[in-house]
């Protein structure tokens, strides 16, 4: 049976960080699949769609990668794929507290899964989706933290945020 592994997240936007852990992953699984998290009541800079084509255009030479979204439990994703591992990446200690509190309740819920846990290469320890965003809008250069594609397309939100702001 082949082993297939979920890889759930904001991607808001997809950091080299977040790259890391999929070719990683993409090493250790037969198949995995980035699934963009549909959360409402998060207010992302970028839809989900666009979060897909991003993920889409940042991974193209990964075979064994697919890009999905999902919305709702987690668990009931997992199982609908009939996955039973489930990928999350360990930057610092501050990321263990939710991180061992959610592969807790997700066992619970469905005790076939098993989350693993990944560590990024040190360059990408202390990389965030969010400390990005803060410091591009602040006009700093991103080029070396996010891949081209993502890079670009921050870019351009942020340019129409600018002229929004304006007019
Ligand atoms: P979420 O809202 O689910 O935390 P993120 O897109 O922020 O979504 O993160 C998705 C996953 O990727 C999480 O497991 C997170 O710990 C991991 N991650 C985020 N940034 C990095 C990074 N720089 N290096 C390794 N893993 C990361």
């Amino acid at each position: 049976m082949s082993k297939i592994a979920v890889y759930p997240g904001s991607f808001d936007p997809v950091t080299n960080g977040h790259v890391d852990i999929i070719r990683r992953t993409s090493r250790l699984f037969d198949r995995v699949i980035v699934a963009v998290s549909n959360n409402a009541a998060k207010n992302h800079t970028f839809s989900v769609n666009e979060r897909i084509q991003m993920l889409v255009h940042s991974t193209p030479r990964l075979g064994n990668v697919s890009i999905d979204s999902f919305s709702g439990l987690l668990v009931d994703y997992l199982h609908s794929k009939k996955a039973q591992v489930l990928i999350r990446g360990l930057r610092v200690v501050s990321d263990m507290d939710y991180e061992f509190q959610m592969a807790s309740i997700n066992r619970q819920l469905y005790p076939k899964m098993e989350t693993v846990f990944l560590m990024p290469d040190e360059r990408y320890t202390y990389l965030s989706s969010s400390i990005i965003k803060e410091v591009a809008r602040l006009g700093a250069q991103i080029k070396s933290f996010l891949p081209p594609p993502a890079c670009r397309m921050l870019y351009s939100r942020l340019k129409q945020r600018n002229r929004k702001e304006e007019s």
